[in-house]
């Protein structure tokens, strides 16, 4: 029987497309034709009922019992006129997936017979068995019970597979005190914080504004690779990346893949992953080719953040379970492939208000342009004041691989904001504040005129982590396998709670009898001085700029277990208490989550390399060799001389001095291993992990490299780069 490998190969080339229909020409047709949004709430509620459920939805307001009670009677009807059988809690715990426990709609009667029943509780509120998810040690298992409650900012949809539909109503988990469990939770409360600030902000430029959010638009990188490939790589299935690998002959080095043609298998899968996100009312706009082979991308047009990233999880969810129909895999790991480049999940961020504006966009008037610069200067200034937070918020063990990476943005987080408003930036802080009263009773501030066509700026750097793109900041350092709140969570907090501090140094300002526009152009230009080391217009891949950040004192740090130490500093701390995102106790369960999902990685990586090392690889090169060892025995035998089996001896003796080499180097591994698994504490288990063990994965690497370049093709059991990279 041939090996695995050829199986696979062979299989790739008698793949057929599959037929994908769309279920109409025009996306008007079925766009969000599986989600309970407010036209089907209207349409199924009473007007009362409707009138309160938007007001949960657009202000927060707690939801009624009796509402509740009728939207759930109305949307069980909407869901199983749809043909739902099954309701679901859909939920986003700290494993980084999502969760759901279905229940029946059925329910048993006291007489025998059945209804069909879903009440208001059941929709608003749920206790699923929670002791197997993390929890930091919040929830001790005798108390094994998490709440999972509804966050009606976010609708109710229904997932279809082949086995029947489900009605999926996306809520927050929180534990029976009360702590979050979940990535939600902390990302709504950091929403709230900034709602109140930045409102409380506007008012000293627009009253009629009551309610401000963030917007979010994710743009999503990842890899295909075909399905029978992908499982005859113990590692990419165990590990999601390829542990081993000889980078193939060709790379990315032409640059022939960004933007080129989409490859038709690969099309027929967009098109229908698309297909079922658009009917679930993700609004996805662009998909493209990467720069890697094999390498894509996609991205919905922005929405409200935390229906955002709903969707985003959601459509993470549609793509793997979408690849199986197509025969492929879909690999979300920031870094599949050593050699070529790594994904990412850009975080497109604003923030907007109920009048429809965005405040990150430069108006025309001054007035307007002095409320743009207030909150862009506080968000860089939040930036500058806490660039370690937000380092480790997109830290994790599969980042690593890719930040400071010479394809992606450095662990050092700087931003950029184009040369334009990097003037205007500088002439506001340089200006002196002119008090004349203008003829139109303005005040003129001495604002430099923000020029209008900042949108098309073509003066983009993509190499820095946290850019100015026009009128949102894109965040690019998450990586492609994250859940965003994670990262929105922390810079949704320290812009809330610079716009209180801002607030307060004003309104002092204004106290003492400054004029109000005066005294926020005094402290914006305060703002503009410290926070000068945070931006950066230059190539933040470069060597410079590693030295450069060093000296303006800007931190650089490369590894999660250490740049998760701010996590639970005191000032990060006290940041979250004020803010009331987290308390103390969420605080360090959640530092104690990462940590142990980051060390248990490197642990599973480290036994799945020994394991292939040992069972797999190790005994193809001793096959071959023995086979060579044959021929040159009976090359002997015809009494040939040494020189006609010179390169068999050589080859011989690579190939032992190469198992030798990954032999020992596993052996000590191990060892390692041991000696870390013994370590109680969990951060220096990590850097154990982190420092000790993980450094003998590139040498190992490398040799077992080598060896896939001298064992005979026939014989290797891995599919190699070139296979999974390049056959369509
Ligand atoms: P690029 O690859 O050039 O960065 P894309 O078009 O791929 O641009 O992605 C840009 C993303 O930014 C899209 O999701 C888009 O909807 C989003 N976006 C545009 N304006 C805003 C905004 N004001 N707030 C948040 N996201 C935005
Ligand atoms: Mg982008």
């Amino acid at each position: 029987m041939s090996s695995l490998r050829f199986q696979a190969l062979n299989a790739v080339l008698s793949r057929v497309i599959p037929e994908v229909k769309t279920p109409s020409s025009k996306i008007s047709d079925f766009f969000g034709v599986n989600v309970f949004d407010k036209k089907k709430m209207k349409d199924f509620l009473s007007k009362e009922a409707f009138l309160s459920i938007n007001n949960s939805i657009d202000l927060g307001e707690p939801l009624h019992r009796e509402v509740s009670e009728q939207v759930a009677t109305a949307m069980k009807a909407w869901a199983m006129a749809k043909g739902a059988t099954h309701y679901t809690h859909w939920f986003q715990p700290l494993t980084g997936t999502t969760a759901e426990k279905h229940d029946s709609f059925f329910e048993p009667t006291v007489d025998g017979s059945a209804i069909e029943h879903f009440s208001g509780d059941a929709l608003v509120q749920q206790e699923p068995d929670a002791s197997s998810f993390p929890s930091g040690g919040i929830r001790n298992t005798f108390e094994a019970r998490g709440y999972t409650a509804w966050d009606p900012s976010s609708p109710a949809f229904i997932m279809e597979s082949k086995s029947g539909k489900t009605l999926c109503i996306p809520t927050v988990f929180v534990s029976y005190t009360g702590e979050a469990l979940d990535y939600k939770a902390p990302l709504l409360k950091a929403l709230s914080a900034l709602d109140k600030a930045a409102v409380d902000v506007c008012g000293y430029f627009d009253k009629s504004i009551t309610k401000v959010t963030a917007s979010l638009g994710i743009e999503q990188e990842y890899f295909l690779v075909d399905l029978a490939l992908y499982n005859a790589r113990p590692d990419l299935l165990m590990t999601g990346r390829t542990l081993f690998g000889h980078m193939s002959a060709k790379g990315q080095q032409l640059e022939d893949h960004y933007f080129g043609t989409i490859p038709e298998r690969v099309y027929a899968y967009m098109l229908d992953f698309e297909t079922e996100a658009l009917k679930l009312g993700i609004p996805l706009k662009t998909r493209h080719n990467e720069v890697a082979p094999s390498q894509f991308e996609c991205a919905p047009i922005y929405e409200e953040i935390n229906l955002a990233i709903d969707h985003n999880q959601l459509l993470m969810d549609l793509m793997d379970k979408i690849a199986k129909r197509h025969n492929f895999k879909v690999l979300l790991h920031e870094k599949p492939y050593a050699g070529i480049n790594g994904s990412g999940k850009h975080n497109n961020w604003s923030i907007i208000t109920n009048t429809g504006k965005n405040l990150l966009s430069p108006g025309k008037t001054p007035k307007n342009n002095l409320m743009f610069l207030t909150f862009f200067v506080n968000t860089i200034r939040a930036v500058y004041e806490h660039s370690d937070l937000l380092r480790s918020s997109i830290s994790s063990v599969s980042n690593d691989h890719r930040l400071g990476a010479n394809e992606a943005p450095p662990a050092i987080i700087s931003t950029f904001l184009g040369s334009q408003l990097s003037d205007v930036l500088d002439e506001v802080e340089t200006s002196r504040i002119s008090k004349k009263i203008k003829e139109d009773n303005s005040l003129w501030l001495g604002i430099p005129k923000i020029p209008q066509i900042l949108l098309d700026n073509t003066d983009r750097n993509r190499t820095s982590p946290f850019a100015f793109t026009g009128n949102k900041f894109e965040f690019r350092a998450v990586g492609s396998s994250a859940n965003s709140s994670a990262a929105m969570t922390v810079l949704n907090t320290i812009v809330a709670d610079q716009l209180v501090k801002f607030k307060a140094e004003v309104d002092k300002l204004i106290k003492k009898g400054e004029k109000k526009d005066i005294a926020i152009l005094i402290i914006l230009k305060k703002y503009i001085k410290e926070s000068k080391d945070i931006r950066f217009e230059g190539n933040g891949y470069s060597e410079e700029w590693e030295k450069e950040a060093e000296s303006r004192g800007l931190s650089n740090i490369k590894t999660t277990p250490k740049a998760l130490d701010i996590d639970i500093a005191e000032k990060t701390m006290q940041l979250f208490e004020r803010t009331g995102v987290f308390n103390h106790r969420e605080a360090h369960a959640r530092y104690e989550i990462r940590m142990e999902s980051f060390y248990k990685k490197l642990q599973i990586e480290a036994r799945i390399m020994g394991e292939l090392v040992n069972s797999v690889i190790i005994p193809a090169a001793i096959s071959y060799q023995s086979k060579l060892v044959e021929n040159v025995r009976g090359l002997k035998d015809l009494g040939m001389n040494a020189d006609s089996y010179k390169g068999q001896m050589e080859i011989i003796n690579d190939l032992s001095k190469h198992i030798n080499f990954i032999k020992s180097n596993v052996d000590e591994m191990i060892e390692e291993r041991k000696k870390a698994n013994k370590l109680e504490d969990v951060r220096d288990k990590s850097i154990a992990y982190d420092e000790i063990v993980k450094t003998y994965f590139d040498p190992i690497r490398y040799h077992v490299d080598k060896l896939e370049q001298l064992v005979d093709d026939a014989q290797w059991p891995l599919p190699k780069f070139r296979e999974m990279l390049f056959i369509k």
